[in-house]
């Protein structure tokens, strides 16, 4: 008969701490989604690929460039590089580069 109540015993404290487990579950998820809402950036804000800052989009001369305002490092879209050299003909030290690594 003790051996019974045990049991039973045993199965409603699982059941407890199930509960519970789920309970914290919930709290932890719910507490999660509160926490990523203030943090979520823009969807046009890009994080710098070097540092934690954000990059912000200068227009120069037609072309999308992206600069961190934190490290000031530039990023360049795929054929940016090309665009820019080509406005700056062949003066500048861009041009210049440029053709210096087209010529490897
Ligand atoms: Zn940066």
């Amino acid at each position: 008969m003790s051996k019974i109540w045990d049991e039973r015993e045993k199965s409603l404290e699982e059941e407890y701490f199930r509960r519970k487990e789920r309970e914290l579950i919930e709290r932890l998820r719910a507490k999660r989604v509160e926490e990523a809402q203030p943090n979520e950036a823009p969807k046009s804000a890009i994080s710098c690929p070097k540092c934690d800052g954000m990059l912000a989009e200068i227009t120069h001369e037609g072309v999308q460039i992206d600069r961190c305002q934190k490290c000031n490092g530039v990023w360049l879209e795929a054929g940016e590089l090309e665009r820019l050299t080509s406005l700056d003909e062949d003066h500048g030290w861009l041009s210049r580069m440029w053709r210096r690594l087209a010529a490897k």
